[in-house]
């Protein structure tokens, strides 16, 4: 389904204070439609803004349609619809452009849902109890059940929408009601706390702070590991079984590759090594094998909210070769992390006969690995 977003933007917004609508302000450097306008980065969009802000509008150096809107938020969001009409775009994301913050997981939300439903907009129950107050008093409480704030984008098909807005006599508090009124089902999706809509000077302190929250944090970690060859008739190497004339000597399985690897994620998290959370003194860990300790080490990275961007592995060796096996050792790491193979590399090289490699005596191995906060 082709989609487009429309981007409401024409108000003057009285309630911030200011000579500068609070749609054009600035936010963490930036005015807030920059912001928005990112949110939908790649998708068609319309952006609904007052003739009067022509010049701002071009200025954000945008590919977005400018359209003019209207008096009216009505208007305004009419004025985009018709922008679209004769186009191959058959459903719309009608957002404000006062909510700069909006993810695209929530975006993802509502194509879902859309595939089943006329319309569907995002929402957070209420959680807080609500009163009615006069002159400063509570004069009354309201029962919050089945109560929801609503948010936007607010995802329609087009032909539907638009012939909605063009029946209903105006004034309605968002598209949703306007879909309502002409019979349309619109199915609630999970809102975001962090998709706020920018109404008052305090609202930009909270915007900044989430967006800082949003930063990127990326971490760095290697790790390096040897073992010696000892009698044996197979190696186990990132997860994978290889034949050889030799074993690898170690208190676990030897596995090489893996604790470099395991050792880099480590690292990444200034979390020591195995060693550390393995303590080779521990019977327990004898023969152990090395999935385990990957698995906890790329736990531990989850459990604090980082993700593995990618990893690379090189093994150091003159025999086995690792080409052969390389696929699915990359395979095989990919499975114990859960990620997917394209963010995990193993390969290998040979030390040209030099020192203890060279001389077959053990496997070395390095890894890195990049953790991104997510
Ligand atoms: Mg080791």
């Amino acid at each position: 389904m082709q989609t487009a977003v429309i981007i409401v933007a024409a108000g003057r917004g009285s309630r911030m204070g200011g000579e500068v609508p609070k749609q054009w302000q600035m936010l963490a450097g930036k005015p807030v439609l920059a912001h928005t306008l990112a949110a939908f980065a790649g998708m068609r969009v319309v952006l609904v803004i007052h003739p009067d802000d022509r010049e701002r509008a071009l200025a954000l150096g945008t590919d977005a349609l400018l359209v003019d809107g209207g008096a009216t938020r009505d208007a305004s969001v009419q004025a985009g619809l018709r922008a679209l009409e004769g186009t191959q775009v058959e459903a719309v994301l009608i957002h404000d452009g006062a909510r700069p913050l909006v993810s695209r997981a929530l975006i993802e939300r509502l194509g879902a849902a859309l595939q089943s439903h006329d319309g569907a907009a995002p929402a957070l129950v209420v959680s807080d109890a609500l009163w009615r107050g006069a002159g400063g008093l509570v004069s009354g409480t309201v029962d919050r059940a089945g109560l929801f704030r609503a948010q936007t984008p607010q995802a329609f098909r087009l032909a539907p929408i638009l012939a909605a807005h063009r029946s209903h006599p105006g004034g309605a508090a968002d598209d949703v009601e306007v879909a309502r009124a002409a019979g349309l089902d619109v199915a609630i999706v999970d809102g975001e706390e962090t998709n706020l809509k920018l109404t008052y000077p305090g609202d930009f302190a909270r915007a900044e702070a989430i967006l800082k929250g949003r930063e990127m944090d990326v971490r760095l970690g290697n790790g390096y590991d040897v073992h010696a060859f000892c009698e044996g008739d197979h190696v186990w190497l990132c997860g994978v079984k290889v034949p050889h004339g030799k074993g690898l000597l170690g208190h676990s399985d030897a596995d090489v590759g893996m604790h470099a690897l395991t050792d880099a994620i480590y690292g990444a998290l200034a979390e020591g090594d195995i060693g550390r959370h393995f303590p080779p003194s521990d019977p327990q860990w004898k023969g152990a094998a090395s999935h385990i300790f990957l698995a906890h080490a790329i736990g531990l990275a989850r459990s604090r909210g980082y993700e593995l961007g990618n990893c690379d592995v090189t093994l150091v060796c003159e025999r086995p070769k690792i080409g052969p096996h390389a696929l699915a050792m990359q395979a095989e790491l990919a499975r114990i992390m859960g990620v997917d193979e394209g963010r995990v590399s193993v390969k290998a090289t040979t030390s040209e006969r030099l020192g203890f490699t060279g001389r077959e005596e053990g496997i070395a191995a390095l890894a890195t690995a990049v953790l991104v906060k997510t």
